[in-house]
């Protein structure tokens, strides 16, 4: 079995269940998982990686995005525009998409996840033009070695019916439920150390009926997969879910069965206390997504109130049409710089921001196997280099990956696979990727 030793580590950050970091420390991997984390370890066969200058975390774990959108970035008309405008701009030109489209901009967002130290990533894919499915975004995935989390998401109601979306892009309700049936009985893995888990995610209480809402929790159920949507982002999702369901957004989650450990939503920018209370009651996890929340000016999630109450928090960079970055890192700083902004200098440090990103995040998809360098878990991890221009000069290396950022990973690997080597992805040709990536935008741009 293939062994590979990281040795001495400036720092290495485990988020074990004590928050032990150690100095000067080494961490052997065999196959997928950890073997040993320690020092001066010893293991004569195996390939060493020299990590002196260098600060080991847990691989970082994005709970919401929709990978696609790598393709309409920065869109003039889209730029400025609050969330349903945004929208509005965008439906259109996402309704051109085909298989080639959603590989090829995959593709991307996943090398700039793992270039940005992340590991395991989910994504809400909700519309599905001209042939296209939930396994062009899984095959990219696999070839690029990177632990996936795709949701088969979906809209069905379109403008005639007094939805948001173009009739076009929407489903019928029958199609999606056999769709959902047919990718989690094709892709979904149950088992620990698990490279691809299927997720069922209706894309929002605007675009889908409750009753797709409820068939979907009991399929999940019966199928033992989790569930996700957006919810509660701004203060117009909150005025559509007076006006339409007569209640706030918490009640609605809850009265269709969507709460619960095998439940997260994206946003939660505008929960109050009582849902933040349902929410850790039930064990419902949140994706906490800052930068697009800045992006699109919805405001700020109170995450520090979720997380004196318990209640599980991951980060999202969320879709690439609104942030329109996908640096995991980067959000990570952004999650402790904005609650900083609502509440003082004291609300969150790095470490707490760093936990967040990483077992959190790990915690929010149910992957207790992830997110934590411990003996056992899956070899999911990423070294960072703080010899650089970023952190010169700093005193405590471990913050400094979130004070100084955000930086690339020198290193990452994924189930034990190198698959960033020297801050380059290695598993795919990634300027060709971009190559054909440029090429597509054009062509949807024309
Ligand atoms: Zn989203």
């Amino acid at each position: 079995m293939r062994e590979i030793l990281i040795r001495n580590a400036e720092a290495v950050v485990t988020m074990d269940d004590t928050r032990q970091e150690l100095a000067s420390a080494d961490i052997l991997v065999r196959g997928g998982v950890i073997a040993a984390v320690g020092h001066a370890l010893h293991a004569p066969n195996a390939e060493v990686i020299e990590a002196s200058n260098c600060v080991v975390s847990p691989g970082l774990v994005n709970t919401h995005h929709h990978l696609y959108q790598t393709l309409t970035r920065a869109v003039p008309g889209g730029q400025d525009a609050l969330l349903f405008g945004w929208l509005q701009r965008l439906y259109p030109i996402w309704s051109r998409f085909g298989p080639e489209e959603f590989f090829v901009s995959t593709q991307v967002g996943l090398a700039e996840l793992l270039l940005s130290g992340c590991t395991t990533t989910s994504d809400h894919l909700y519309l599905y033009p001209n042939g296209s499915r939930l396994e062009d975004t899984i095959h990219a995935a696999n070839e690029m070695g990177m632990r996936f989390h795709p949701t088969r998401g979906a809209m069905s109601i379109g403008v005639s019916k007094g939805g948001l979306p173009p009739d076009a892009l929407v489903e019928d309700e029958k199609s999606i439920l056999e769709d959902m049936i047919r990718v989690v009985d094709a892709f979904h893995d149950p088992s620990e150390g698990a490279m691809i888990r299927v997720g069922l995610a209706p894309c929002s209480p605007f675009s889908v009926s409750r009753d797709l809402m409820r068939d979907a929790a009991v399929l999940a159920r019966d199928k033992g997969v989790m569930l996700h949507t957006h919810l509660a982002e701004n203060d117009e999702d909150i005025a559509y879910s007076l006006a339409q369901f007569g209640v706030r957004p918490g009640q609605y989650a809850e009265d269709l069965g969507w709460t619960g450990n095998d439940v997260w939503h994206a946003h939660c920018v505008k929960l109050n206390g009582q849902e933040i209370d349902l929410f850790a009651r039930s064990g419902t996890g949140v994706a906490h997504c800052p930068c697009s929340n800045c992006r699109l000016g919805s405001g700020i999630a109170p995450v520090r109130a979720m997380r004196n109450v318990g209640v599980k928090v991951g980060l999202g960079v969320d879709g690439s049409a609104s942030n329109d970055a996908g640096n995991l890192m980067a959000e990570t700083r952004q999650t402790m710089l904005l609650q900083r902004v609502s509440l003082g200098a004291d609300a969150m440090g790095a470490r707490e921001a760093l936990e967040i990103a990483t077992r959190g995040g790990a915690d929010v998809l149910g992957r207790g196997d992830c997110g934590r360098l411990e003996v056992g878990k899956r070899a999911d991890l990423a070294i960072w280099d703080i010899s650089g221009i970023e952190a010169a000069g700093s005193w405590d290396p471990v913050a400094a990956l979130v004070f100084c950022g955000p930086m690339k990973a020198r290193h990452v690997l994924v189930e034990g696979r190198p698959v960033v080597i020297d801050g380059q992805v290695v598993t795919i040709d990634l300027p060709k990727v971009i190559e054909r990536q440029n090429i597509l935008a054009r062509r949807l741009r024309d």
